[in-house]
């Protein structure tokens, strides 16, 4: 009661609808310590304990946030968040998105007022890099080339061999690394220009890295054997470098072998849109050797003649910004990833943030494992100091500090989570399959699948599609992208990364390219040699693809006798189980009357005086309820559990 003289702890706490306790928690933060309920407070101090209760607590969250942030900003476990989301007729599983209606009821409930980050904060995808100096600091920059054709038409060798042919030796030993990308330098009209050279030869790497917004490629050279001709990856690397509209210089390769045939090579490519000169185009077609050496200097000629065309340029002044060439996480140095430095410099302790990586330059090595202290444009350098290994391709930028290259990173983490969520990435696990679908965001589980012989091939296919046949009426399908024999190769990955697939090995294994490519895109090789294994796996996968059913078990239920409350506020309902049992921990609904009050959790059990698990009908035992002092004798408590039913 409130007197002149201000009002007992007991009785604000009752105005207040809380337990003498947790008022007793409040005044502490405030700074006022209590004998016990009946200590007097003065009306001052009670003034100040009723503005702080009664001023609703603030929660911040972007939009599209999952139940699991959501619960987070509003401190309270998930689990809790997604019953009550039940008891609001809503089933969402942690990871699904909340819309922001439901997310501020849930907020409402746990007396929060909720404030829904616009889309506008969340930053934009990067945009493809493009950087400007100052005015006047533009200066020529060397070109960046990528070599691309037919499978062993000599890409790797004529990468190896101009590399080899072109290191000043003696400078620096001789010795090279490998980093994803290395550069020559060439005398062109008595200058010495430099090109830089993209490691990882193929369409494939060059349209993963466009696909993530790197147009890293100046010019593409590509290669066709002289002996054999246009061949279908010749086909695709011709379709890669025009959509990308980077111009292509040919080098007729292998032209020390006797049956090199460069000029059905030069009509073959007529067809393609590719006109050479002699035909009266304007493309540049090369007669090379990557095992004599022949045409290669006419080769490089040929690149910096195209480069001078382009007019390429950059500015070395300012914050750098570039790409990803490669990036692993190597033991004892942490993650080691090649950047090619686009525009501006990059430096020793500059704050980088790369895709969803951020961190500090800590050390530049080039591909002649010199240490740099800054890296100009078209430099490729090995850069330590990120906290993770970013994707090739992934944008790469200096930033202010540490702090904002921590925020920038995890808001491009936050949205690929997002994206996932909505079903926009592409790849996949079967395990992230499992989940999304769970999640109804996918429907189909693309699969591909090679095998050992045809006749095993046939009988994966046809047990898989028998899956589907089995279900007819399920919502996830499977479904078969290829199917072929033999070992599970780089371009099956890629399929696979196009078409957001898992790969499945039946005594068939990937080879070492496709190996490297699968951990590089994050596809999902399963392999087997038991075809009842993998039906099976397939099959727990689409069980776990199709919705979960939640289901009410009714446990039992109790009456309230009595209401007890300690010496430290703690409200304690002395009941009897009339039916069934209760479980410590198990979901609780007080009903007065008939009607529903209030479903929380039964915090603790008691018989007598020691803890138990559970309670069985016929037994008094004393019980708290989770969030919930408010009992009374004749209260009926219904205990149950929600148990997620597994379809068959
Ligand atoms: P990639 O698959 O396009 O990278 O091709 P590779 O560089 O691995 O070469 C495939 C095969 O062709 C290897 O056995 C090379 O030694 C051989 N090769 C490459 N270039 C030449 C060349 O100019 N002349 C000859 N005779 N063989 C070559």
């Amino acid at each position: 009661m409130a007197t002149a003289k201000g009002i007992r702890v007991a009785d604000l706490a009752n105005e207040l609808k809380m337990t003498p306790a947790e008022l007793a928690v409040t005044l502490n933060d405030l700074g006022v310590n209590i004998d016990g309920p009946a200590t007097m407070l003065d009306e001052e101090t009670a003034r100040t304990v009723r503005e702080v209760l009664t001023q609703p607590k603030i929660a911040e969250i972007s939009a599209g946030s999952t139940v699991r942030e959501v619960a987070e900003a509003l401190s309270m476990p998930v689990n809790t968040a997604v019953k009550k989301l039940m008891e609001f007729g809503q089933l969402i599983a942690p990871n699904q998105r909340l819309d922001a209606r439901m997310a501020e009821k849930l907020a409402a409930a746990c007396g929060y007022v909720l404030r829904v980050k616009t889309e506008a904060r969340i930053e934009p995808k990067p945009a493809p890099v493009a950087h400007r100096g100052p005015a006047g600091t533009m200066q020529p920059r060397p070109p960046v080339v990528t070599i691309m054709g037919h499978v062993d038409h000599g890409k790797t060798s004529l990468l190896d061999i101009i590399r080899k042919a072109n290191v000043a030796e003696g400078e620096f030993g001789g010795i090279t690394q490998h980093i994803g990308a290395y550069q020559v330098e060439v005398e062109h009209e008595a200058q010495k220009k430099r090109i830089t050279f993209l490691d990882t030869p193929g369409h494939e790497a060059f349209t993963e890295m466009r696909a993530r917004g790197a147009s890293v490629t100046d010019i593409v050279v590509l290669v066709v054997a002289a002996d054999d001709g246009i061949m279908p990856q010749t086909i695709e690397a011709i379709h890669h470098a025009q959509a990308a509209k980077v111009p292509i210089v040919v080098a007729i390769n292998k032209m020390d072998k006797p049956d090199a045939r460069p000029d059905r090579i030069k009509q073959q490519l007529t067809e393609h849109n590719l006109v050479v000169e002699e035909y009266g185009g304007e493309v540049i077609a090369v007669p090379v050797s990557a095992k004599s050496g022949e045409g290669i200097p006419e080769l490089l000629e040929y690149i910096l003649l195209v480069a001078e065309v382009q007019q390429l340029q950059a500015s070395p002044s300012g914050h750098a910004i570039g790409a990803i060439v490669e990036a692993s996480v190597e033991p004892g140095r942490g993650a080691v990833a090649t950047v090619l430095v686009q525009g501006g410099t990059l430096r020793i302790g500059d704050c980088i943030v790369a895709g969803p990586a951020y961190g500090k330059v800590r050390a530049m090595t080039n591909d002649r494992g010199e240490k740099l202290q800054k890296a100009p444009p078209s430099t490729p350098v090995e850069v330590l100091g990120l906290n993770a290994a970013p994707a090739a391709g992934d944008t790469v930028e200096v930033v202010k500090n540490e702090k904002e290259a921590r925020q920038t990173a995890e808001r491009r983490m936050s949205r690929a989570r997002t994206e996932r969520l909505g079903g926009q990435t592409r790849r996949l696990t079967l395990d992230d399959l499992s989940r999304q679908a769970l999640e109804g965001i996918v429907k189909e589980l693309n699969i591909i699948v090679k095998g050992d012989v045809q006749g095993s091939v046939e009988a994966v296919v046809g047990q898989l599609n028998k899956l589907n046949e089995n279900r007819p009426d399920e919502e996830v399908r499977v479904s078969v992208k290829l199917s072929g024999v033999g070992s599970i190769s780089e371009s099956d990955i890629s399929l696979a990364v196009a078409t957001g697939s898992i790969v499945i090995g039946f005594n068939s294994r990937p080879d070492p390219s496709a190996q490297r490519a699968a951990e590089r895109d994050g596809i999902d090789v399963r392999t087997y040699n038991i075809i009842y294994d993998l039906t099976e796996d397939i099959e727990r996968a689409m069980k776990g693809l199709l919705a979960p059913v939640f289901e009410e078990a009714a446990l039992g239920a109790a009456r309230v006798l009595q209401r007890f409350q300690t010496s430290r506020g703690v409200v304690i309902a002395g009941c009897t189980v009339t039916d069934g049992k209760l479980v410590r921990g198990a979901e609780v609904r007080i009903l007065r009357n008939k009607q529903l009050l209030y479903t929380s959790r039964i915090d603790s059990l008691k018989r007598v005086k020691d803890d138990v698990r559970e309670v069985a009908q016929g037994f008094e035992c004393g019980l708290t309820i989770e969030n919930w002092s408010d009992v009374q004798p004749d209260d009926v408590l219904e205990c149950f559990e929600m148990k997620q039913v597994e379809r068959v």
